[in-house]
Parts: C-alpha cells; structure tokens; sequence
C-alpha cells in the first residue's frame, strides 16, 4: 500500500501539521517542528505535543508516515570546528523534538564541504554527527536525503549514501529518503524506462531498499545531471509523469512515507488524487 502526502504547515503550532494533512487528503506528511530559517526555537510545549499526538491519533496517521524535514542550516559536514558543533546541537535539538512528538524519522540533507575539505572528510564527518546523535537520543531513525549535488553538497551519488551508512555504528537508526527530483538532476535516469530499472538496480546493490525509509515526490524545473535542485509540480516539469506512474506500482515503495514537497501547494490534493490513479491494481 502506497502512503501518500505533502510537506504541510505546522504554522501556528506543530499540532496544526496532521490537520493540514488531512484537509488534502493525505495518508503521510512531512513537516518542520521549528522554524527551518532560525538556530533556535523555543522548546515545544505540553499543548503542542498533546495536541500533536492527539490530532495524529484522531486523523489517523501513524508515526510511521510521518516525515519531518530538519532545518535549512544544519550542515553535519561543515568544515569549520564551530560551525559544525552549531549544527551538531542544532540536529541534536531536532531529534529531541521527534522523541517528544513520538515521531519516528527525521530526514536532512546530510552536509557540504564548502570546498574547504575532501569529500570524504566530509563523508567522515557527517558519519561522526550522526554516531554522536543517535548515542543521545533513542527511537528516532536518522534518514539521510540523496541531492541534486548543488554547490558542495554531498549525497548526489549513492555511493555517499552507502560510505556515510558504513561508518554509522547503529545501523538499525539509520536509512534514507530519494528526492526524485534530486536523483534525476544528480544524473540518474529515472525518467527512461530503462534508466528507472537501472536506477533502482544499482541502488539496490550500492545502499539497498533495506534503508529507504521514504520518499520525496518532485517533478523537476532543471535537466539531468543539471547538478541544481529546482522542484516542479507532477508532470509540470522535465521528469514527466510516467516516472510517478512507475513508483506508484512499484512494490518496493509500499508501506513508506511518500511526500510531495512539489511548489504550489493549491495543486497538492489534486496530486494525491492523481498519484493514486496511477495504481493499475
Ligand atoms: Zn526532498
Ligand atoms: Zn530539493
């Protein structure tokens, strides 16, 4: 079964999130617990957290589908020894706020070298925050997100995914999300049938569908192997939507949070809706 959703508001308050799940129509959803732009948030408080629950249980959705995104300016990578120790506490507080939510996963780009460091060290690095959070945390799934490969971003290819799970030393808290839209602009041809198959293949062989954990739904604004991340809304962009069609009969997708996170949300319910149409079962 296929659990599809969008990256909805938690303006107002985190308990807001699964209420604008459900006015879409959504079986997942992603969301921020504080502000993505700011360092510091103020503590979530009894309200949010009960709210949060309590709006979850009623609309049915399941921690498992639920799929919050961390904040914009965490870089697990950074190169420079005080930036990298804000972004260390920064993910810490984010994993925090998912143990107090009773959610299960948190999903971030894993960092940058800022052509300052190998990417390697970059890799070593990221490995290291990740070690460092899960030993303070319990219950909640570290799930590194592939990128398009912008600026110095590390994550575009499979193998960085693969070399960054290696050096994580519990491997049952940690997995990853595929960006569409991210993967075909790192230069993998899912838009072919052919390159889909192969796509997955070596996925499969390189990091292994035993660590997806979700997935993010764009279309794309920019070419493949175009290394920049522009998203577009399904079928409005060059991805097409046969690549959608293709996931949504793709068994190895079920049972996971699938979210849009596509640019105008007024097309959001109708996505879903077309989404599942796509189902030839
Ligand atoms: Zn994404
Ligand atoms: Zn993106």
């Amino acid at each position: 079964m296929k659990f599809i959703g969008a990256h909805v508001s938690a303006s107002g308050g985190v308990e807001n999130a699964p209420i604008n799940a459900s006015k879409i129509g959504a079986k997942a959803f992603a969301l921020f617990t504080k502000n993505q732009k700011q360092w510091f948030a103020k503590p979530l408080s009894t309200e949010n957290i009960d709210g949060f629950k309590s709006n979850c249980e009623k609309l049915g959705y399941d921690p498992k589908y639920i799929l919050p995104h961390d904040s914009y300016l965490i870089n697990l990578g950074n190169p420079v020894p005080e930036n990298l120790a804000k972004s260390r506490n920064a993910f810490l507080d984010e994993m925090q706020r998912c143990e107090q939510l009773g959610i299960k996963l948190l999903n971030f780009h894993p960092g940058a070298h800022l052509k300052q460091i190998s990417e390697e060290e970059c890799i070593e690095r990221i490995a290291e925050s990740i070690n460092i959070t899960l030993d303070k945390t319990k219950g909640v799934t570290a799930v590194i997100e592939n990128t398009a490969g912008q600026g110095s971003a590390i994550g575009y290819k499979f193998e960085h995914l693969a070399a960054i799970i290696e050096m994580v030393e519990d491997k049952s808290r940690v997995g990853v999300c595929l960006d569409t839209c991210h993967t075909f602009t790192a230069g993998y041809d899912i838009k072919s049938e052919e390159g889909y198959k192969n796509t997955f293949e070596e996925f499969e062989n390189i990091v292994g569908f035993q660590y997806l954990k979700g997935l993010h739904l764009n279309d794309s604004k920019k070419e493949l192997a175009s290394r920049v991340d522009r998203h577009d809304n399904i079928g409005l962009g060059l991805l097409g939507v046969e690549v959608f069609r293709r996931i949504m009969n793709d068994p190895r997708f079920d049972d996971m949070p699938i979210i849009l996170e596509t640019p105008n949300s007024d097309l959001w319910e109708e996505e879903i809706v077309m989404l599942y149409g796509f189902k030839s079962d």
